[in-house]
């Protein structure tokens, strides 16, 4: 008998009531990160003994209920019974980011958006006020800008300048603040500790989109962060093949957060969350490349004639350093930088890199580049774009895992006139 098949026949005697050996049942306890990356939420099924979450690609599951001898009906407790509500892959993941998060549950979403909209939706009540920071990622934008407020709700933007005055936005019906750091495209930080500190003694929700630092590079529930919200779609499942959202955070946020998507319905597929979780078991080791060739490549341009500014949180000269040192473990796999000349220039510069995508999204294991005016940022108005510091040479890299020297060489041959 080949030794998988002992594993299966202890795991059947498992289930006939004999004690599971440590080496079966999956559970590992509070580890360090990577070692969570791999092992947090996976499932063994006990029929076969799997050592990888199995794909469960059901829609509905044996309906739970029981008879008695009448005819009499009773429900039973059953852990899954349609997808929408839940899903054993589903929640799989869902227990990975929670570990990952360490937060007390997760939910997952279909997208970003249907993780942030449900999210602040359900959090918000009725005909409530948020205060959120400016800089925050477009379709973000637009949901709080246009159809929150037709919703009923009201939306506050605040910059930088104002994190020590929000006292003065409040209202007797705000009931949440929203947070994004480091920002896109400049990459600002934000101090989101005295936020929610501030947050809190105001009994206000406090929630943060942790897509660009994962939780490898900050943990926001150690930061007083109430509900965290992720794009899946980029550095968690990583390579640029799915697109989805999570939600972790306080189990009570949570539990309401998962009735409201079960209504709304922008839950998870199967096969999504496999694919995310797969990308996840790699995400320390691919999140600490990206960090280390981010910062590479900031040196690099930081000390270029071509290039005038560059916006890294890793650099000392950066006006976040300070705050991005305190909460961060990590600088993140972005950065910006502005090129002297012109816009047309820019755009060649572009266009002559070979390794680099030109390309939306962000947190893949290849390097992506855009230009802010050109692609997210192109419905913002000249002085909107100026409040903002988003120059019209400037250049956004997602900076993937690839090899540090190619990636220096590749942007140096680009800049070369
Ligand atoms: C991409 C992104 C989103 C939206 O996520 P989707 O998966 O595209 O719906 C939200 N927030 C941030 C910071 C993002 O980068």
């Amino acid at each position: 008998m080949p030794p998988t098949a002992i594993v299966m026949y202890r795991i059947a005697d498992a289930l006939a009531g004999d004690q599971l050996e440590d080496n079966e049942k999956g559970e590992i306890g509070e580890k360090g990160m990577g070692t969570m990356c791999v092992h947090a939420g996976e499932v063994i099924d006990p029929s076969s003994g799997t050592i990888v979450t199995p794909i469960y690609q059901n829609a509905t599951f044996l309906y739970p209920y029981a008879i008695d001898e009448k005819g009499n009906y009773t429900d039973k407790e059953a852990p899954y019974f349609y997808t929408r509500l839940g899903n054993p892959t589903v929640r799989s993941l869902e227990n990975k980011v929670a570990a990952l998060e360490h937060a007390e549950d997760a939910v997952a979403f279909s997208s970003g958006m249907a993780a942030v909209s449900t999210a602040v939706l359900s959090v918000l009540g009725e005909k409530g006020h948020l205060l959120s920071v400016r800089d925050i990622y477009g379709g973000t934008h637009s949901f709080f800008a246009s159809l929150l407020p037709s919703l009923g709700h009201n939306v506050t933007f605040f910059d930088r300048s104002r994190t020590k005055f929000l006292e003065e936005l409040l209202r007797t019906n705000t009931r949440a603040v929203y947070v994004e750091t480091p920002t896109n495209p400049t990459l600002d930080i934000y101090d989101i500790s005295e936020i929610f500190e501030f947050a809190h003694a105001h009994d206000l929700v406090t929630i943060i989109d942790n897509t660009f630092p994962t939780p490898i590079n900050m943990q926001p529930s150690r930061l007083g962060a109430d509900v965290i919200v992720h794009s899946a779609t980029k550095y968690l499942s990583g390579h640029s093949d799915v697109i989805a959202g999570i939600v972790a955070g306080r189990g009570s946020y949570v539990g309401r957060i998962r009735e409201m998507m079960t209504i709304l319905g922008g839950s998870m597929e199967p096969f999504t969350a496999f694919l995310t979780e797969r990308g996840i078991k790699t995400l320390e080791l691919r999140v600490k490349k990206s960090n280390a060739n981010a910062m590479a490549l900031a040196e690099f341009l930081n000390d270029h004639r071509r290039i005038s500014k560059v916006l890294y949180p890793g650099l000392e000269g950066h006006e976040g350093h300070d705050v991005a040192e305190r909460l961060m473990s990590g600088y993140g796999g972005v950065l910006s930088f502005e090129l002297r000349g012109r816009k047309e220039e820019a755009r060649k510069v572009l266009r002559k890199m070979k390794i680099a995508k030109i390309a939306a999204s962000l947190g893949g294991v290849e390097s992506l580049v855009t230009m802010p005016i050109d692609t997210s940022h192109r419905q913002l108005k000249e002085a909107e774009l100026k409040e903002r510091g988003i120059s019209e040479t400037l250049i956004r890299m997602s900076v993937g895992i690839e090899d540090e020297e190619d990636l220096v060489d590749d942007v140096a041959q680009a800049l070369e006139l």
